[in-house]
C-alpha cells in the first residue's frame, strides 16, 4: 500500500479543493489580481468574474442574482442572517425560533441575541432527529420575526422538512432562514420553489476553497449589514472581495451539479455497505439516523460502552480519519448537543463517531475501517 495513502471519512468537516477548482482560481491570484472596486481594466476584470460567479450560484440555487452576498464562510453567513434580520425587524418583533440541533454559529448567535433583549425558542427534535411542524406552528407568536432551521444536520445527515417549514412561515408572515451547508450540492432544491427567504452555504464542504461562503437573502428584506466600511456588494458586506475564492466557490458548485446523480449513487452505495458491514460485525452498534430522511453522505454511530476518543485515536494510527460528533465540537469534548437533543443516552453520546463520505472513498476503504474497528473494539 502507498505509504502516504490515508482514508478520509470526514468530509462533513471539510473537503479537498478539487484540481479543477484550483485551476480556475489560479489566474485570479496572478495576472488577474485586480481589486474589483477599481475602475481600471484590472478591476473591471475582477468585477466581471464576481458577477459571473454570482449568476452561476443564483442559477444553481434558483434564486435572484441580487440576493447573493459573498461572506468569509457559513459561520459569518449564519451570524449575519440572524443578527441582520433581528436588527432590521426589531421594531416589528423580537422573537426568533430555531432548533436545538443547529450549528454553533446559529446557536451562539441566538444566545447573544437573547442577551441583547430578543427572545428565542429552541425547537426540540424527535429520536430520529426531526423537528415537529406542530411545535413549530404553535411556537409562532405575534412578535416572531424569523425561523432558522438547518436543511441537513452536520452530525447525523438528517434532512428537515424544509418546504413544509417554509410554508408555515409564509402562512404566518415570518421570514425563514436555512443553514444549507450540508445540503448544497448534495440535494437538488430551488430556493424560489421552496419558499426560502435566506440561505447559507459554504465553499469548503463542496470541494471548493475555505474562507468563502454565501448568504442568499431574498430581495427587499430589511437585512442590516454587519460589516461596515466599504461600498462592496451594494454596501451590504464591506471588504475587498476575495475573487479567487469566489470563482472557486462557483466552479465547485458547477461540478457538484454536473456530477450530482453519479455522486448520489456512489454515496448511497458507500453508506449502505458501511452500515451492512458494521451491523454484521458489531452487534451492539447503534445508528443515529432517519432512514426516510437521510443524506447518505453521513453515518453517525455509537458503540455503547466504548469511548469515541479512543476509537478515533486508533483509526488515526491507521490513517483513517473520522470524527466524534462534529469536528467543530470535538476540541471541547462536550457530548454532542445534537445527539442529546435526540434523547440519546450519555453512554451513546460519548461513543458517537461520525463517518462522512466523499467522492474518492471506495468500498475497499470501508473494509479497511471494519478491520481496524475489529482490532480496536475486540481488545480485551
Ligand atoms: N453550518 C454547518 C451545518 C456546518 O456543518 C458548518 C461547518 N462545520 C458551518 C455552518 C460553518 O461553516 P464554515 O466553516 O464555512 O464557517
Amino acid at each position: 500500500m502507498d505509504a502516504d495513502k490515508f482514508m478520509d471519512f470526514d468530509h462533513a468537516s471539510t473537503t479537498q479543493t478539487r484540481a479543477e477548482v484550483v485551476e480556475a482560481m489560479l489566474p485570479y491570484f496572478s495576472e488577474l489580481y485586480g481589486n474589483a472596486g477599481s475602475r481600471h481594466r484590472l478591476g473591471v476584470g475582477s468585477n466581471k468574474a464576481i458577477n459571473r460567479s454570482r449568476r452561476v450560484l443564483a442559477e444553481i440555487l434558483d434564486a435572484d442574482n441580487e440576493g447573493i452576498y459573498y461572506t468569509s464562510g457559513a459561520t459569518e453567513a449564519n451570524n449575519w442572517a440572524l443578527r441582520g434580520i433581528a436588527y432590521g425587524y426589531a421594531e416589528k418583533g423580537r422573537h426568533i425560533i430555531t432548533s436545538r440541533i443547529e450549528h454553533p454559529s446559529v446557536l451562539e448567535t441566538c444566545r447573544r441575541l437573547e442577551k441583547e433583549g430578543f427572545s428565542v425558542t429552541y425547537l426540540s427534535v424527535d429520536s430520529r432527529g426531526r423537528i415537529s411542524l406542530t411545535e413549530l406552528e404553535n411556537s409562532i407568536r405575534k412578535d416572531t420575526i424569523l425561523v432558522s432551521v438547518m436543511y441537513v444536520n452536520n452530525e447525523t445527515g438528517v434532512i428537515q422538512p424544509i418546504e413544509e417549514i417554509a410554508s408555515i412561515c409564509r402562512k404566518h408572515q415570518v421570514l425563514f432562514h436555512t443553514d444549507a451547508v450540508q445540503a448544497f450540492g448534495k440535494l437538488p432544491f430551488s430556493v424560489k420553489k421552496s419558499g426560502i427567504d435566506l440561505l447559507t452555504i459554504s465553499g469548503h464542504k463542496i470541494y471548493g476553497p475555505k474562507g468563502i461562503g454565501c448568504l442568499y437573502a431574498r430581495k427587499y428584506l430589511k437585512l442590516e449589514p454587519l460589516l461596515l466600511g466599504g461600498h462592496q456588494q451594494n454596501g451590504m458586506r464591506a471588504g475587498t472581495e476575495p475573487v479567487p475564492q469566489i470563482v472557486g466557490l462557483s466552479t465547485a458548485a458547477i461540478l457538484m451539479k454536473e456530477e450530482l446523480v453519479q455522486v448520489r449513487t456512489h454515496m448511497k452505495a458507500l453508506r449502505d455497505t458501511m452500515k451492512k458491514r458494521l451491523s454484521e460485525n458489531f452487534e451492539q452498534i447503534v445508528f443515529h439516523e432517519n432512514e426516510e430522511n437521510q443524506l447518505p453522505d453521513i453515518l453517525s454511530v455509537s458503540f455503547p460502552g466504548k469511548e469515541a476518543e479512543q476509537i478515533l485515536a486508533y483509526l488515526d494510527t491507521k490513517k483513517i480519519y473520522a470524527s466524534g460528533g462534529s469536528a467543530c465540537s470535538s476540541g471541547d469534548r462536550k457530548p454532542s448537543h445534537v445527539l442529546q437533543a435526540m434523547g440519546k443516552s450519555a453512554m451513546e453520546t460519548k461513543g458517537a463517531i461520525r463517518f462522512s463520505f466523499g467522492r474518492e472513498n471506495t468500498t475497499d476503504d470501508i473494509e479497511a475501517v471494519i478491520n481496524a474497528l475489529k482490532i480496536e473494539l475486540n481488545k480485551p
